[in-house]
């Protein structure tokens, strides 16, 4: 039997890392045995249903590359594949159960559920649905229930748990996991309104798409129970079923806003790379090999087990992220990156460059940050003249001689050729000895009347980058414009 997964969102909000956890994890499962991957909306809390969530999260996991094979948008033999839209097999199926009296009917007003919570939190016993104290179809008269139906009052179905039963079921990833009946409530299966609740229609939907693996965050475990009780009620195989582990900030609190972004479309749009969040996320819970952190999709779905996934749970570590982002931003082809950073070059009011020009700035500063978009921000000077100085560093090489050295130097810079880092540095060095200098007196002012900054990349590589007429452009403002406030200054500091 061919391997069919599906990722299963409720639509209500953006995509979030755990969830694309779990889409990464189906993905790569099926990847790696040639099975499906199906998107399935489960969308019947229609109050919680928040719109455009759907094609946020088809986009998200498109921008990391998960594409999947049969879902809303792309259709498929099993569909639909929302739930809304199958409201009547659910109330077919679950008819069935009442049949075999594996479900019942339940006519309480919420006033009575309250009332019944309230004696139980007293009793100071947990709160579950007492099916011998509760209107329904075992307390009521079979006359008054018919009435009742027949009148169309307010009822819902739900599941009949047997009294004494060891409910037992395999995780691939935690083993063995037994319940006892006894602690399991006799869920709502189908509401007032019609709509079935996630469990009834889960179960409907994992067995009419043939789904073969069920692989989901850790907090549906207390659930499975139910389900399991549901395949036997229908009579159905169930899947099998691996529960991922927890996903906790590095505090061991649950994963929270608060410690950071969680959408995945707030790390796209802060210029992390899909390959990076993908690989990041991909390490939450699981690792191919301890020695290796970086891995391309094909590896990853190569050497995907679901049962060498931990149970511990995985904490999202961001300074992590940003690590395994900046390997990326060092591995990927400049042509690439420069055709990103376009836009943000844009977006800064930057004047326009020839992709060349800015594929040779990454080239020169991706060692430096860890994020795309900071070449734009640390590496400023590269596409425009420095408007702020480091005066504090500028005041530490301060030499009365400096600026006739400048106007030399842009004289023998002037006649260069060819405007080379090795050159560069050449010549410089010959410069400073003819003048009994070190080095160092002549590339740190330089450093910082071209860039305005005390770091950067180095500063031949820096000037070869700028080119011989925006650095003698920038000297010269720098002369005209800053000095004749500055020298005074620096000769009385
Ligand atoms: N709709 C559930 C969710 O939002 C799916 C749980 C499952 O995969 O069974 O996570």
């Amino acid at each position: 039997m061919s391997v069919r997964v599906r990722f299963a969102p409720s639509p209500t909000g953006f995509l979030h890392i755990g969830g694309l956890r779990t889409a990464l994890y189906n993905f790569l499962f099926a990847r790696h045995h040639g099975g499906s991957f199906i998107l399935r909306v489960e969308d019947t809390d229609q109050e919680r249903t928040v719109p455009g969530a759907v094609e946020n999260i088809i986009e998200m996991l498109r921008w990391v590359g998960l594409e999947f094979d049969e879902g809303p948008h792309v259709a498929g033999p099993y569909g639909p594949y929302v739930q809304s839209q199958r409201l009547e097999l659910y109330q077919q199926q679950v008819q069935l159960l009442v049949e075999r009296s594996a479900a019942y009917y339940a006519f309480d007003t919420p006033e009575e559920l309250e009332h019944m919570r309230e004696r139980q939190r007293r009793a100071g016993i947990a709160p579950k649905y007492d099916r011998f104290s509760m209107r329904n179809s075992f307390t009521l008269p079979p006359d008054e229930v018919q009435r009742l139906l027949a009148e169309g009052a307010p009822t819902v179905i739900r599941l009949l748990v047997p009294l004494d039963q060891e409910i037992r079921f395999h995780d691939i990833i935690r083993g063995e996991i037994a319940v006892h009946s006894h602690d399991v409530d006799d869920q709502v299966l189908l509401k007032s309104d019609g709509f079935p609740t996630y469990h009834l229609a889960n179960v409907v939907d994992d067995h009419f798409m043939r789904i073969t693996h069920v692989i989901r965050g850790e907090e549906w475990i207390p659930s499975t129970p139910k389900h399991i009780l549901l395949y036997r009620a229908f009579g159905w195989e169930p899947p099998q079923f691996a529960h991922l582990p927890l996903l906790l900030n590095p505090d061991r609190s649950k994963l929270s806003k608060r410690h950071g972004d969680v959408a995945v479309e707030d790390f796209r749009q802060q210029g992390y790379f899909p390959e990076a969040l993908l690989n990041f996320v991909a390490l939450l819970g699981w690792n191919p090999t301890p020695d290796r952190d970086i891995f391309t999709l094909d590896e990853l779905i190569a050497s995907f087990e679901l049962n060498k996934v931990n149970r511990a749970p995985a904490i999202v570590d961001r300074k992590k992220l940003d690590w395994m982002n900046a390997q990326y931003l060092r591995m990927l082809p400049v042509d690439r990156l420069a055709h990103e950073l376009q836009p943000v070059l844009h977006s800064l009011n930057y004047p326009e460059f020839p992709s060349e020009y800015v594929a040779r700035v990454i080239a020169l500063l991706r060692e430096r940050v860890d994020r795309l978009p900071e070449i734009a921000t640390f590496g400023d000077y590269m596409f425009v003249p420095p408007r702020h100085y480091d005066w504090e560093y500028f005041r530490k090489y301060w030499h009365e001689e400096l600026p006739a050295w400048l106007e030399e130097l842009s004289a023998v810079l002037e006649h260069l050729e060819p405007f080379v880092t090795e050159r560069l540095q050449q010549r410089i060095r010959q410069f400073a000895e003819e003048r009994g200098q070190p080095l160092r007196a002549l590339v740190h002012p330089l450093r910082l009347i071209l860039t305005g900054k005390s770091v950067g990349a180095g500063m031949f590589e820096t000037m070869e980058v700028l080119g011989k007429a925006e650095c003698i452009r920038r000297i010269r403002i720098f002369l005209t414009e800053q000095l004749p406030t500055i020298a005074e200054q620096m000769r009385t500091a």
